[in-house]
This record gives structure tokens, C-alpha cells and sequence, in this order.
């Protein structure tokens, strides 16, 4: 048996008519840059997200849109977790300001109340929090120390859609929260996109002013803004999507419950439970000392995995100058060692699922 890591093709099948429908709708009234169809999914995904939401054109635009709505400049600093998606720090490199980064906690992968405030220093503006791998982390502490210290939260939901913390979901905790559409991730488009969701009116109206030009006022700008909109036929497919997500949401867990039931490998940590609330599993990524080895067992038999992520962000080149050094963040160098992460989407079949476990627990070391 072969099984993919991630196979997109599957779900792009099953929605093709539906897709190409509403492509077809925003074709013929040629609404292709915001638009009616960027209005009513923004309502949809307020909805579904709750707080309001700005579309924006993906989840890079979405992070820089919201340090420049928080005021993030040079001579500022904002703690970003070491180990996440390289956007997460360019929330602050985009605006000047310099990433400072945080080590995480072993269990979530996640920074931590903790990790954060070891990183603080006299120059710090904000802090970026990540909700990785679909795992929301552990925010009433995090909170109470961004508030101790009077610095706004950015909570990163690229790979968290519909997750939720002791019932409130990701993204409504902090200023500010940022939402990537990236055909990959839980909720994709079939191209780019992006939301900003906020329950300050005044950020949200920030964020729309910056997002085109900054621009209300027909060629009179108020600040120097961007070209970062939406465009109407992403719009109109993730409409489409929003509605299954919950389902899909449902499907990763079932999904991963059965890893958990069936992986016995000696010396791998699965992903832990938190208790404020279950994953909604972007990835299923586990740790094993002999990551590569398992990997090219894996790729023998098969299986596709991938490495998220291989390098901590501040052992990246682009970064080298900002460090620290190695050997600073153990937590999430050693993450980056061992991590592997295992084919979890929706589409995925209970036999595939099976397989995949079977050569797993098949892996001599
Ligand atoms: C995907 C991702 C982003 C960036 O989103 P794009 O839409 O690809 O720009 C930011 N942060 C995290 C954690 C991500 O996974």
C-alpha cells in the first residue's frame, strides 16, 4: 500500500462541482478583488471563528497586517516561539522590529507563560502566540503575564481553525488573531488567502484601511498601506470548504485517536491531550530519537511523512545575526531533531491509517 502524506486532490475532487460553481458566479459578475463573495465568506468565517473577520491574501499579510495595526516598529522587540512556521517571525522582521525567541514546552509544542517571560526584555512590544499543529496553548497564564506587562497578544491560527481554549476559541483570547487559507492548511483555498479576526473595532478597521493601500477614501492615503486583499474566487471556494470544516475537524480527530490507539513503537512520544481542549490536529507529529531511520523505513514502506519543522527559527540563516546561540532553546532544537509528522487529513481511510500504524510498529530502530 502506498499513503500519502497529504493528498489535496482527494477533497478537490469531491468538491469540484461545488467549487467550480461558485467560480463560475464570480466569474460572470466579475467580482474578482474583495467583493461580495470576500464579504459573505468574512461573515461565514466571523461566524465560525467568533470575533469579526477581514480576508486578506494569506497568513504572512495577515501577521504583518497585525503588527502594523498594534504599531510595531524598529527598536521594538517581540517574542516568537522558536519552533513554528518562519512567518510567525516575520511579524516582527517585516516592521523592523526584532524577533526574540522563546523556547517551548515538550508536551504542546507550544510557548508557555514560562518560556515567554524568560524571553522578555526592557524593549518588548509583543508577543506572537502560536497555536501549533492545531494545539491551542496554554493561554490564561500567557495572558495574565501579557497583561502584568501591559504587551498585546497576536495569536498565529494559521494551523488551528476551530480550535479552542476551555471553550473559546483560538484567536478571540489575545488582540488579535491571524488565520492563514493556504491550500494545506485545515481550512485552504484553491490558491492564497488570509483572515484577521479581532473583537476591537478599531484594530479591525486598521487592518481594513492597511490591507488596501491604506486607502477609505478614493486615492487620499492615510497611511501607507498594501496591496493584501482577498480576491473574490478564493472567497467563493472557501465558503464551500467552511462548511465541511467542522466534519473534517471531527475526521482528523477520529484520525488521531486511532494513531494513539494503535502506534506502540519503544521511545516515541505521541502528541499529548492538553486538557483546555483537544487539538484539531493540522499535523500528528510525534517525536522518536531515531527520527531518520523511522523516516526511511517509513519511505520504504510506502508511507509518506514529513519533517515540521527540521530547524528551529533562531538556528536559520536569516537569523543568524539575532541567534541565540545553539544550545539557547534545547526544547525546540531537540523538537527539531526528532519531530516527524504523520498523513493526517480528512480523506485519509481507516486502512491507510492502519498501514500507516503497522510499519510504524514494524520499525526495528
Ligand atoms: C502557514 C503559516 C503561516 C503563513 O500563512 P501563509 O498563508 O502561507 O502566508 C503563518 N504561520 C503559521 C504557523 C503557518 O503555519
Amino acid at each position: 500500500m502506498k499513503v500519502p502524506f497529504l493528498d489535496l486532490s482527494r477533497v478537490h475532487a469531491a468538491l469540484r462541482v461545488e467549487i467550480l460553481s461558485s467560480f463560475a458566479a464570480t466569474y460572470d459578475a466579475g467580482r474578482f478583488c474583495l467583493g461580495a463573495d470576500v464579504v459573505a465568506f468574512e461573515e461565514a468565517f466571523s461566524a465560525s471563528a467568533g470575533a469579526p473577520a477581514v480576508g486578506v491574501a494569506n497568513g504572512t499579510a495577515a501577521l504583518h497586517l497585525a503588527a502594523r495595526a498594534l504599531d510595531l516598529g524598529p527598536g521594538d522587540d517581540v517574542i516568537v516561539p522558536a519552533f513554528t512556521f518562519i512567518a510567525s517571525a516575520w511579524t516582527a522582521s517585516y516592521v523592523g522590529a526584532r524577533p526574540v525567541f522563546c523556547d517551548i514546552d515538550p508536551k504542546t509544542f507550544n510557548a508557555t507563560a514560562e518560556t515567554i517571560e524568560a524571553a522578555l526584555t526592557p524593549q518588548t512590544k509583543a508577543i506572537v502566540v502560536v497555536h501549533l499543529f492545531g494545539q491551542a496553548a496554554d493561554m490564561d497564564p500567557i495572558l495574565a503575564l501579557a497583561e502584568k506587562h501591559g504587551l498585546p497578544v497576536i495569536e498565529d491560527c494559521a494551523q488551528a481553525h476551530l480550535a479552542t481554549y476551555k471553550g473559546k476559541p483560538v484567536g478571540t483570547m489575545g488582540a488579535v488573531g491571524t488565520f492563514s487559507f493556504y491550500p494545506t492548511k485545515n481550512l485552504g483555498g484553491v490558491g492564497e488567502g488570509g483572515a484577521v479576526i479581532s473583537q476591537h473595532e478599531a484594530l479591525l478597521d486598521k487592518v481594513r484601511l492597511l490591507r488596501v493601500h491604506g486607502s477609505n477614501v478614493r486615492y487620499q492615503h492615510d497611511a501607507v498601506g498594501y496591496n493584501y486583499r482577498l480576491e473574490g474566487l478564493q472567497a467563493g471556494a472557501l465558503k464551500v470548504k467552511l462548511a465541511h470544516l467542522p466534519k473534517w475537524t471531527a475526521r482528523r480527530r477520529e484520525i488521531a485517536a486511532r494513531y494513539r490507539a494503535g502506534i506502540t513503537l519503544a521511545d516515541t512520544v505521541l502528541p499529548q491531550v492538553a486538557p483546555w481542549g483537544d487539538s484539531v490536529y493540522h499535523q500528528f507529529t510525534i517525536l522518536q530519537p531515531n527520527r531518520d531511520g523511522l523516516r526511511e523505513h517509513l519511505m520504504a514502506a510506502g508511507v509518506g511523512t514529513d519533517l515540521i519543522y527540521p530547524r528551529a527559527l533562531h538556528q536559520q540563516p536569516c537569523y543568524a545575526e539575532i541567534g541565540p546561540a545553539e544550545g539557547a532553546l534545547p526544547v525546540a532544537e531537540e523538537t527539531a531533531r526528532t519531530c516527524l509528522s504523520l498523513p493526517i487529513f480528512a480523506e485519509l481511510k481507516d486502512e491507510e491509517v492502519d498501514y500507516v500504524i503497522e510499519s510504524i510498529n514494524a520499525f526495528a530502530g
